[in-house]
């Protein structure tokens, strides 16, 4: 068995395999996902968009590929916000990895 490349990784480690949260826009609990998640970077978005958006971030120091989502709901008394993230398993990573092509983030 290969070891996950996001195990130990001071950059990405510490988040878990899936995250959610939710949130009402005015609330006072800010519900935030895990710090680590700032460190991740942008390698595409694959909807833009206003309102929902689905991104694919990589962590920088281990390439782990990460699906980030947003999806919000409009109401009169605070909007509610959710969003997830995802760490892809090993055999999606390879796959990404195939189809973009030399991403200049890694390019260091
Ligand atoms: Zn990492």
């Amino acid at each position: 068995m290969q070891n996950m490349k996001h195990e130990g990784c001071e950059i990405c480690g510490s988040l878990k395999d899936h995250e959610y949260i939710y949130y009402k826009d005015g609330s006072d609990d800010c519900n935030k996902l895990p710090v680590a998640f700032e460190n991740l970077r942008e390698v595409k978005k694959i909807s833009p968009g206003v309102a929902r958006s689905q991104t694919l971030l990589a962590c920088p120091k281990c390439k782990t590929y990460y699906f980030h989502k947003v999806d919000y709901e409009f109401f009169p008394n605070g909007s509610e916000n959710e969003e997830w993230l995802d760490r892809l398993s090993g055999e999606e990573n390879k796959e990404i990895n195939q189809s973009v092509s030399a991403p200049p983030l890694f390019s260091r």
